[in-house]
């Protein structure tokens, strides 16, 4: 890569004499056989300056845009300091992944940098959506709310809310399985994991990852096979799929660590393990963030 620029510097630099020499040329001898002769080279030189493959003459930032650049939101992180970081400017970025004001961002979350999200149905998000809204719980909210609210008119500094730091939540969730995590949060061939897959042996008993309500207990989502999602407060949602057998119906309270479900290969798997998903309301946020090490 290193060799090429210098190849394509050197090319540039070359172009800038022969331009100059072109210049002269014209301007002293332009009647001259020589001045014709030399306007006819510089023609043809410039002719393969300008016809010789654009990338190689595009800035950095265009060079970037061959391959997608992703970053993972870690703690502490703004989607500020993330622009700064990638020289692109915050609001694009929000543009580009889809976040509206107040540019909310999750540890573990996906971000494009580079190029926007690509579009693609989610069933589960789209599973979420829909609980999400009813079941609201909207008096805890905003008490939450008023509350962080005095508290900051209390510090007399009001963030913006592009500032606003991505908390972590290292250690929050409980591993739901164990096992050996066989498949990562994040791209997995052309397409993206949203969560991660926990190899174990079929009918292992499978924990909630922290006490909620079951939102969903069903099969009807292509892939998953018998699949549970259980919500948690602030908004937090955890996915179970590929279960043998489900011990939970929508609607149940469950404590951290309550046995929910056995571990199975219903759906889309190749053999038993568990998929499971942590969501910030839809946003798929990589498990490991919040899962003890
Ligand atoms: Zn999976």
């Amino acid at each position: 890569m290193a060799d090429g620029c210098r190849k394509s510097a050197c090319r540039r630099r070359l172009c800038a004499v022969v331009v100059v020499a072109s210049l002269l040329a014209v301007i002293g001898t332009l009647q001259g056989l020589l001045g014709r002769f030399l306007c006819i080279i510089a023609l043809l030189a410039l002719t393969g300056c300008f016809s010789t493959n654009p990338a190689r003459h595009a800035p950095s930032i265009g060079k970037r845009s061959h391959h997608v650049v992703i970053r993972y939101v870690r703690a502490n992180d703004t989607l500020y300091s993330i622009g700064k970081k990638f020289g692109v400017d915050y609001r694009l970025i929000a543009k580009r992944n889809h976040i509206r004001y107040p540019y909310r961002i999750y540890v573990g979350q996906r971000l494009y940098i580079n190029r926007a999200a690509p579009g693609r149905h989610d069933a589960t998000a789209e599973k979420i959506r829909r609980v999400s809204i009813p079941h609201r719980s909207v008096r805890k909210n905003s008490a939450h709310h008023r509350s962080s609210h005095r508290r900051v008119h209390k510090k007399g500094v009001r963030k913006l809310p592009h500032l606003a730091k991505a908390r972590g939540y290292k250690g929050r969730l409980r591993w739901p399985v164990k096992g050996v995590v066989t498949s990562k949060f994040g791209p997995r061939g052309s397409r993206m994991h949203d969560g991660i897959d926990i190899g174990a042996r079929e009918g292992t008993p499978v924990h909630a990852a922290a006490s909620g309500v079951v939102v969903y207990a069903d099969s009807r989502l292509s892939g998953y096979g018998k699949l549970i999602i259980i919500r948690h407060a602030g908004n937090l949602f955890t996915a179970y799929g590929h279960n043998s057998r489900m011990l939970v119906r929508k609607g149940a309270h469950v404590r951290a660590g309550e046995v929910i479900s056995r571990v199975g290969h219903t759906g889309r798997a190749t053999g038993p393990h568990l998929h499971f998903e942590v969501r910030r309301g839809s946003t798929p946020v990589n498990p490991l963030a919040y899962l003890p090490r």
